[in-house]
């Protein structure tokens, strides 16, 4: 059967319908597709994750106030952290940083 001609449960979640790695491996493909400049850097990326893993909002990957997939959310630079007082607001990005490109 071609890829084409599968249809989806609408009513599936996403581990009922492809296995967890298939989904990792979903979330790390979208994330190398965003583009260059909508992306933040791999620093203000791994601060970004640091604060979700420390958050009680965080639950199997998701952040329990929006619902998204933190792994996700983090990576674009028009994201912001979904809490009243967002906790991503300490993260910027560092223009002096030698590993970023112009
Ligand atoms: S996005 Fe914000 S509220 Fe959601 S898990 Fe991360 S730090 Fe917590």
């Amino acid at each position: 059967m071609k890829e084409s001609q599968y249809r989806i449960c609408k009513k599936c979640l996403l581990l009922e319908s492809f296995s967890e790695e298939s989904v990792a491996a979903s979330l790390r493909q979208y994330i190398e597709r965003i583009e260059p400049d909508d992306k933040v850097s791999d620093e203000v990326y791994r601060e970004r994750l640091a604060i979700c893993k420390s958050c009680d909002r965080l639950s199997y990957g998701m952040c329990r106030i929006c619902g998204c997939y933190v792994e996700m959310r983090a990576a674009m630079k028009k994201n912001v952290c979904p809490q009243v007082h967002p906790l991503w607001d300490s993260v910027h990005e560092n223009a002096d940083a030698p590993w970023e490109e112009e």
